[in-house]
């Protein structure tokens, strides 16, 4: 979401005549855009405001402007705080008001050319409202150069409460984008050359878009609309919650064949104990019964997942529940996090709060498991012939980078043509994270000519 949340916000910026830059060294403003979801995202910004602060005082004395702004969850849970500490900081923007940048940036602008040489005192602006109109409508078409996979976000904002979470708090309340709009951008992403869609949301499949007949879309239907876009080839969407997993998005996996085999599905917990009191209003079989209906309608689809250990209140029973379910289920890849309290939420001031080496100790043993079932799918695609979408040039003269079906990162020789494209890989090694493998020049470019992998 950040990374899309950056895109839009270089796009706004672009009139005013501002382009993105490699390294902050040769920048006239940096955007810090950053995530509150765990205490140590949130520390990251304070360091990194530290160093900037350096560059800015040094560029004061040459008699140059640095402008700093502070973006993103942080921004908007953190403000008057960055600016009381952070009193260098020019500008503060919460994930909502995007679109105001420009008005943002121009006072900046004015307030550090009255400065006089060596002063750099920020303007201390902030803007973390949740503005009754929708940003989406301010913010530019997509553009840019040719990609093959692009972010598009349709969906924003949660009602959930899980215990644990600041999403609520920090990007405000659930709201979908109309179909026609989600529809629109799609198009001119295809249009310029993109051939794969992730649709982004914090509750991605809760989305409820407005249709022309004042009717409201599920995810399922809005998927099958995607899919009939000439030039994408491949959708996939993130991140969706158990409890929004309904009949027709379970059917459209069945139906779609431009839906990739491979959903990224948290579950946070295999005990229906922790489950509870994570507010997640499912329990552990629920969650594997949804999994079984995917399975059925799919039955190559691969699943990646959440965890978080030692939430407050968590017993060695629960977590030995939580291995079971990996162990039920088998993950090809998964995210997984110790318990880190956030202000204001309710697991935050829950008196059964987990010692931190407990927790680091749980943590280990998870990762280790979740390792290990990587590992053993990346493997088990070795022989296989993968259709890949080239992303990008790799590290190495003449190596090409992109993704299987299944989410795997897929590295092999290839000409730098085939950026864009979708071509058949023959995997001749599986690593912890990524495939190696060879072209196969003769294959057509396939894009539904995957072999299944089984771990
Ligand atoms: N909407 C998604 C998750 C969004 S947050 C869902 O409901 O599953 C992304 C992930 O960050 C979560 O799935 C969770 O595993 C992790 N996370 C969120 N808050 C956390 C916290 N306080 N401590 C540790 N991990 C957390
Ligand atoms: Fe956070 Fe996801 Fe729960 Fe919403 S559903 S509160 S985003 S973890």
């Amino acid at each position: 979401m950040n990374v899309y949340d950056s895109e839009q916000m270089s796009a706004v910026l672009a009139p005013l005549g501002y382009q993105l830059c490699d390294t902050p060294d040769s920048a006239d403003m940096v955007i810090l855009n950053t995530c509150h979801i765990r205490e140590k995202a949130t520390e990251k910004v304070f360091s990194e405001l530290g160093r900037l602060r350096n560059r800015k005082q040094a560029m004061a004395a040459a008699g140059q402007d640095l402008l700093i702004a502070v973006a993103g969850c942080v921004a908007q849970a953190e403000g008057p705080e960055i600016l009381s500490r952070a009193p260098y900081v020019d500008m503060v923007i919460g994930p909502q008001t995007y679109h105001r940048l420009p008005e943002l940036v121009a006072k900046a602008d004015s307030h550090s050319r009255k400065q006089a040489k060596g002063q750099f005192r920020g303007a201390g602006l902030i803007d973390t409202e949740f503005p009754s109109d929708v940003k989406f409508d301010h913010l530019p078409k997509a553009s840019g150069g040719r990609r093959a996979a692009a972010f598009l976000s349709i969906q924003e904002g949660c009602d959930k409460f899980c215990s644990f979470c600041v999403v609520p708090y920090t990007r405000g309340a659930e709201y979908s984008r109309p179909v026609k709009q989600v529809l629109d951008e799609a198009r001119q992403l295809a249009a310029l050359g993109v051939r794969e869609v992730t649709l982004l949301g914090q509750n991605v499949n809760a989305y409820h878009g407005e249709a022309g007949d004042g009717r409201e879309w599920g995810l399922g239907r809005l998927l099958r609309a995607l899919a009939e876009i000439d030039g994408l080839e491949r959708l996939r969407y993130t991140t969706s919650h158990p409890r929004d997993v309904d009949d027709d998005l379970i059917a459209a996996h069945g139906e779609v064949d431009k839906i990739m085999p491979f959903l990224h599905l948290p579950v946070q917990s295999g005990s229906d104990h922790m489950l509870a009191a994570m507010n997640r209003k499912h329990s552990a079989d629920e969650y594997r019964g949804i999994i079984d209906r995917l399975r059925t309608a799919r039955p190559d689809l691969v699943l990646s997942s959440d965890f978080i250990v030692g939430h407050p209140g968590e017993r060695d029973r629960d977590f030995a529940d939580t291995l079971r379910l990996i162990n039920d289920i088998g993950f090809t890849q998964a995210y997984s996090f110790k318990y880190s309290p956030r202000p204001g939420t309710p697991a935050a001031a829950a008196l059964d709060q987990v010692p931190e080496a407990v927790k680091s100790e749980r943590l280990a043993g998870l990762q280790q498991l979740l390792n290990a079932q990587q590992l053993a799918f990346n493997h088990a695609a070795e022989g296989t012939t993968q259709a890949v979408l080239f992303e990008r040039a790799g590290n190495q003269d003449g190596q090409l980078v992109g993704r299987g079906p299944y989410m795997q990162s897929i590295h092999c020789a290839g000409p730098e043509s085939l950026i864009g494209q979708i071509a058949a890989v023959e995997i001749t090694a599986g690593h912890a994270n990524s495939l190696a493998g060879v072209l196969k020049p003769t294959a057509p470019a396939a894009t539904n000519g995957t072999e299944r992998i089984q771990a």
